[in-house]
């Protein structure tokens, strides 16, 4: 019989409800979901091949240890018998998860109690911590807490929306598509993209800044020094709802608007056009993406953005504030539940003894975290220095996207112990496992995601588990038992559901910003018919809020947001060596790493090959000719790509898309080139600056 199912797509932040229809003969079929609230019934290319990408092949489907089918019993002790015995002998920062925004919030609730709360380690991180972690350390430090303040229809009633280094086009396409959608029906409606890189975006641009790399800051910067001399800023709204301002402007004060010029290479009449832009509209959104969190400066520039916002009062309000895109699925459902080595669960923190003790108590756990754990970059550098011992790598292919990509894959070959949970048997990370474990994948999984505006949908199975793959919290549940630790009994993601919903309303949860106790007793049935909403929602809550910060209370102490003082960073990384800029991205059709996309045809034929786009002029340059291959180095490593000669791609930099990997080409894993330098407090890779040469091959 031909069934339907509602569930959510697994690619990007959007989280666009989906419609799975399995036939009489087993084939699947997709299309959006008309009542999800997300994407009403939209979907982009890669949302709607779906179906293409969920066959068996080259799935694995039993346990394997050292590349030998096992018993999950066999592969389950020895796990934990390695991660007690490395705890036992080392301590518990000897171990580490290294886990994923593709993980559902029950996997990551569920990773992250065993781990902070009865290993009682802080080495719990994330890929999403190259994907968003400047916008949750930027949110922190302005707003006390990690709160995406609005919701995508505040972007449809904008007068301006400002997109920073975020390609929606590609990246975001269907919350691209209702902005698009807006314009059509308000041409009042002014967009402005600031980005290096002439993208797609730009197609519905009243105003391209493509400015130079790591200029944000200062463009940001100069913003806000015009809002003041503009006399634009809300003094009622500083004076009462913030701290932290005569600072800020003293910082801003420091940079003249000719200095502002040098650091973003933009034109003087650009810039004063997207200032006269801003100062003069009212309902005005900044989006931003990759292009500000994926920075040595991510942080400053989320909180320059946010100061703006802060300084003429246009947050919490319809229409208007600063929004962070996140590029996974489930990026935010990883931060609810404490999912990133310096947090700790419901948004709680774990620098704070109550909130530790809060949560010990709540768990009932015998130990807890005491400081937070080495994020990304640090733990696999601990991995290659012998601190970790024994790593449990979840539902990510860090061997082909971690930056210094090589040094991480020769890290996680010395590891004595390495766990990898995936639906592939052969990745680039897989082949270096100790013990695989073969978990669900999209179609299979039963839990919950949280998208880029706090809606919580649930990702519903329509197949049967196949071979003996098993949920990745059940695998991580089972691993505890056996090391004796209790609270892991569960028997469905419902169960899971009900007790993250239960800690984050535990003892006032109220106080937080995450906070949905309303699900506390969440049963199965009831999980089951999950419709999406959006958090917080509180027990007994009327009427629910959509927008945080309406009211002007923020989550410092005092109940004030704070402005940010900000020193512009040097933005240029090139020297005579390596005199070109690198900027890594995404393209339309693939995801990642490609273990999924790479599946559909239809998806590979709108991009085949991997590419660097480069200015005809440094193609002169370096005598390359279009369609010929180029080798792009860093000292980490090099590529060989086919040279795509474009004037969308500024002078003296390049482009290529993080996808490809040895599978499907050979020497393209440009994370292999990325150096490991990040932001000194997000600790998010600097992805979008990095110097190479280039020359042809
Ligand atoms: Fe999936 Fe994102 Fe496309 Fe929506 S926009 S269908 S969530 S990839």
């Amino acid at each position: 019989m031909e069934t339907e199912v509602k569930t959510t797509c697994p690619y990007c932040g959007v989280g666009c409800g989906v419609i799975a229809k399995v036939g009489d003969d087993g084939r699947v079929s997709v299309k959006g979901d008309p009542d999800h609230p997300s994407n009403f019934g939209r979907l982009c290319s890669k949302g709607s091949a779906l179906a293409e990408t969920i066959d068996l092949d080259g799935r694995v489907l039993h346990p394997e240890i050292a590349g030998q089918m096992a018993s999950w019993d066999e592969a389950l002790d020895l796990v934990a018998e390695k991660f007690a015995d490395a705890i036992e002998k080392y301590g518990p920062d000897a171990v580490a998860f290294y886990v994923s925004g593709q993980l559902l919030t029950e996997d990551y609730y569920v990773a992250n109690k065993l781990m902070k709360g009865f290993i009682g380690s802080g080495n719990i991180d994330t890929n999403s911590r190259l994907c968003m972690s400047s916008s949750v350390a930027g949110h922190r430090r302005a707003f006390g807490s990690d709160t995406v303040p609005g919701t995508y229809e505040d972007l449809e009633l904008a007068d301006l929306v400002v997109l920073a280094g975020a390609n929606l086009a590609w990246c975001h396409p269907v919350l691209y598509q209702r902005i698009a959608a807006a314009k059509a029906a308000r041409p009042g409606m002014k967009i402005v993209v600031i980005d290096p890189r002439r993208t797609m975006t730009c197609d519905i641009a009243d105003l391209h800044l493509a400015i130079r790399p790591d200029g944000d800051v200062a463009l940001f910067m100069g913003l806000f020094e015009h809002l003041i001399a503009s006399n634009t800023i809300d003094q009622n709204y500083i004076a009462e709802h913030t701290g932290g301002f005569a600072e800020a402007f003293a910082a801003a004060s420091a940079l003249s608007f000719n200095q502002v010029l040098e650091l973003t290479g933009l034109p003087a009449m650009q810039l004063r056009e997207f200032y006269r832009l801003f100062a003069t509209t009212e309902k005005v959104v900044t989006c931003y993406s990759q292009g500000v969190n994926q920075s040595s400066s991510g942080t400053d520039k989320v909180n320059a953005i946010i100061n703006c916002h802060l300084a003429t009062g246009r947050i919490g309000r319809s229409g208007m504030g600063p929004f962070s895109l996140t590029g996974q699925p489930n990026a935010m459902g990883g931060r609810e539940v404490g999912g990133l080595a310096n947090m700790l669960a419901a948004h709680m923190a774990i620098e704070s003894a109550g909130d530790r003790d809060r949560v010990q108590r709540f768990w009932q756990s015998p130990r807890i975290a005491a400081e937070p754990g080495l994020k990304a970059v640090d733990m696999f550098r601990a991995v290659a220095d012998g601190r970790i011992k024994a790593l449990w790598i979840m539902a990510t292919n860090p061997v082909v996207s971690m930056p210094d990509a090589d040094a991480v894959e020769a890290a996680i070959k010395a590891c004595p112990f390495v766990v990898v949970s995936d639906v592939l048997r052969e990745t680039d990370t897989t082949r270096h496992a100790h013990v695989l474990l073969p978990s669900l994948g999209w179609g299979e999984k039963d839990g919950t995601v949280t998208n880029s505006e706090r809606r919580i949908s649930r990702q519903r199975p329509f197949f049967d588990a196949p071979g003996r793959a098993r949920a990745d919290w059940w695998q991580m549940a089972e691993v505890a038992k056996r090391m004796g630790f209790p609270g892991f009994d569960y028997l469905s993601p419902a169960d899971i559901f009900a007790e993250h919903a239960a800690l984050s309303a535990f003892e006032n949860g109220g106080n937080r910003d995450f906070d949905i106790g309303a699900y506390e007793t969440t049963a199965t049935a009831e999980y089951g018919a999950l419709q999406p909403f959006q958090w917080p929602q509180p027990a007994g809550a009327t009427p629910k809020l959509t927008r945080f910060f309406a009211d002007g209370g923020f989550y410092h102490p005092d109940r004030k947001a704070r402005f940010v003082a900000i020193e512009p960073p040097a933005g240029n990384r090139t020297d005579s060596r390596f005199p070109l800029t690198l900027n890594t991205g995404r393209i339309r059709d693939h995801w990642h790493t490609m273990t999924r996309t790479g599946k559909s045809p239809r998806l590979s034929g709108h991009i085949a090959e991997p590419f660097a786009e480069i200015h005809p002029r440094d193609a002169i340059e370096i005598g390359v000719a279009e369609a010929s291959l180029v080798e792009i180095e860093s000292p980490h490593g090099k590529v060989i790509v086919r040279a795509l000669v474009t004037e969308r791609q500024a002078r003296g930099s390049l482009f290529v898309p993080m996808h490809w990997n040895d599978q499907f080409a050979a020497a393209a894993r440009i994370d292999a080139v990325v150096a490991p330098v990040t932001d000194p407090l997000s600790g998010q890779p600097a992805s979008k600056n990095v110097a190479v040469r280039a020359g042809r091959f």
